[in-house]
């Protein structure tokens, strides 16, 4: 009886649509995937320690790339880790995608749940503000077929 309902059930028209939606990952998807999760750890790292590629920190190193530490949105207030994860108004829609449970109440909150931090990686990671990645993407995204590496 079990096998006739699994029958029908492979059968049924969603499961046809999802398998055909989501093929079994290739190696070129885990290979991205495991490249995604090195990026996110070192933002974490980079986070933490504040040495990260937001203004306020690159224009005290390099302030010939850097000429301003204020916030790329407005250039109201420096552009910190904390500026960008939980004030910056520029970032606000963005920042709502990702904190879906509502207001934090700093970074304290963030940097002592793991699955914080890592959304905040995540946050950091697709406002593009770091040029490292920046670069990064456009190399893997944008370079023609078989050109990726020579760069
Ligand atoms: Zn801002």
């Amino acid at each position: 009886m079990k096998g006739e309902w699994e029958k029908r059930w492979q059968a049924h028209q969603h499961v046809r649509a999802y398998f055909t939606c989501a093929p079994p990952p290739h190696k070129s998807h885990i290979d991205a995937h495991s490249d995604r999760e090195k990026a996110l750890s070192s933002i974490v790292v980079q986070m933490k320690t504040g040495k990260i590629g937001l203004d306020s920190y690159l224009h005290g190193i390099r302030p010939e790339e850097a000429p301003s530490d204020r916030c790329r949105g407005y250039l109201t207030d420096r552009e910190t880790v904390c500026h960008v994860l939980l004030d910056c108004v520029a970032c606000r829609a963005q920042r709502r995608r990702y904190w879906k449970d509502g207001i934090l109440n700093g970074l304290r909150e963030i940097f002592t749940d793991a699955g914080k931090t890592i959304t905040a990686a995540r946050l950091i990671l697709s406002l593009a503000l770091l040029n490292q990645y920046i670069r990064t993407n456009r190399r893997t995204l944008s370079a023609p077929e078989g050109e990726q590496d020579q760069q």
